[in-house]
């Protein structure tokens, strides 16, 4: 395997990270340090999370369709297996840094806790702009990082799935390359794969749908009424889009959405099916749509402003911070992006009284169907879509509850409540191994 930075500061960057590179991963680790404080955890499961447990730098090297060489930094981070093999998606990004991944494989260690699916947490990078390659560099660069990390990953150690910019196209490729390297059939070592080579009905949908299903399961303790409920959507790829249109045909009303062009909000409502063909018929500008009403273009930051009472960030982290989280209007915010809300602002918007549910829970539908289709692979044996549906709908529903109820419990936010729902099972995990009352130890 070929570490493309293998000097003593890169080391210790993976290990240890320095202040400068490891601002969002010091960030998620705020999280867990406050749930700590609810349900403190045996010393011996402290250690075992303090660090990703391995984490890979490669150089993706390709040729470019004019032929020049080109190098694309790549990471792989498997942050803790404890639970099971580590699961996690890709990320396609010119932002991707190895600080940013050991923060979404931290997410997913403790997102698949939450929601009691066998799976430790990892996940993977490109630092790329897709938007510069066309269609056969992208499928170069996707083999050429599966070369790269083919010995890290694997149907029972470490699988990955798409995320930001990286789609079921993609992850078939990888599948492919893997079983070419492998020279078998290997269809678990990825999720979020195209139905003809083994994926999941309904995995397309699943993380805005499984958001919908946290949001639904909580509208009588909310006192939530669909069709007086006005909700903001920022990011309209996989996870916004279909997260608005369920929401849409739940009889929510969706008034602002935005992409990576900026936004378009509409007070009467816009519907998310038209939209998405404006979309894709106009070079991803939003403004001009045709909605319910009159419309005006908006900037992501102005949308999350908005007067509305549900926000759902659905692109980036750091979106609402310690500088604008006193300008947030919505009463809830579901978390469907991975981290787009801060430490800082968590402070900010609980003593406001606005409800955020943490992304660990509200997004943890993709990664529950990446789990059904892992199942459904390693048994040669695939179900029906209301199937895949119903499951889903039953584990997130059941999630929701237990984090409502710890936070009851323990009269801490939502974030914090499902921050000790995971360490409670992580802790199991961990400490079933038993060696550490060998010892005298405290
Ligand atoms: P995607 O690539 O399908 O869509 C990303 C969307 O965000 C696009 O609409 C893009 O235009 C928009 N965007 C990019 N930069 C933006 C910016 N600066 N401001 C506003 N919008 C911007 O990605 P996705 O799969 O929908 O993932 C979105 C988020 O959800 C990510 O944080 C990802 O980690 C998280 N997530 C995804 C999944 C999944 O199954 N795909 C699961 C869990 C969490």
């Amino acid at each position: 395997m070929e570490l493309m930075t293998t000097d003593a500061e890169q080391n210790a960057q993976t290990l240890e990270p320095a202040e400068e590179h490891d601002k969002l991963f010091r960030d998620a680790r705020r999280r867990l340090n406050k749930a700590i404080q609810y349900f403190p955890i045996s010393p011996d499961v402290e250690e075992q999370l303090k660090y990703p447990k391995s984490s890979l730098a490669v150089s993706v090297v390709i040729r470019m369709d004019n032929g020049a060489r080109r190098a694309f930094k790549g990471f792989r981070v498997r942050y803790d297996d404890s639970r099971g093999p580590a699961k996690g998606g890709i990320r396609y990004h010119q932002n991707v840094t190895l600080d940013e991944v050991m923060a979404l494989a931290f997410w997913m260690t403790f997102k698949c806790a939450v929601v009691g699916i066998p799976f430790g947490g990892a996940k993977g990078g490109i630092c790329v702009d897709t938007k510069e390659l066309t269609k056969t560099e992208l499928e170069r660069l996707s083999r050429t990082y599966i070369e790269m990390i083919a010995d890290m990953i694997g149907p029972e150690v470490d699988i990955p799935a798409p995320d930001m910019y990286t789609n079921e196209i993609i992850m078939g490729w990888m599948s492919d390359q893997y079983n070419r390297i492998k020279r078998g059939k290997y269809p678990g070592v990825i999720t979020g794969k195209p139905l003809s080579l083994g994926g999941s009905l309904g995995r397309t949908d699943a993380t805005g749908r499984g958001g919908m299903n946290v949001l639904r399961r909580l509208e009588e303790l909310l006192n939530i009424v669909p069709q007086e409920t006005k909700v903001a959507v920022q990011g309209f790829g996989n996870v916004g889009y279909h997260c608005a249109r369920l929401l849409h045909d739940a009889g929510y009303k969706i008034v602002a959405v935005s992409n990576s062009e900026g936004g378009i909000y509409d007070p009467d409502g816009i519907d998310p099916y038209s939209l998405k063909k404006w979309e894709q018929e106009h070079k991803e500008v939003l403004a001009g749509a045709p909605t319910n009403g009159t419309s005006q273009p908006m900037s992501n930051q102005e949308l999350l402003k908005l007067p509305v009472d549900v926000l759902v960030p659905a692109a980036l982290e750091n979106q609402i911070t310690a500088r604008n989280a006193k300008d947030i209007q919505a009463k809830v915010v579901l978390e469907l992006a991975n981290g787009p809300v801060t430490a800082d602002a968590d402070a900010i918007l609980h003593e406001r009284g606005v409800l955020v549910i943490p992304d660990i829970l509200a997004n943890a539908g993709g990664v529950t169907v990446s789990y059904f289709e892992w199942v459904q692979n390693q048994t040669g044996f695939y179900w029906e879509l209301e199937e895949v549906q119903e499951k889903l709908q039953k584990i997130m529903e059941k999630a929701t509850i237990s984090v409502w109820e710890t936070m009851t419990e323990y009269k801490c936010d939502m974030r914090t409540a499902a921050y000790v729902e995971a360490l409670k099972k992580l802790s199991g995990a961990i400490e079933a191994h038993g060696t550490r009352y060998y010892f005298n130890l405290p």
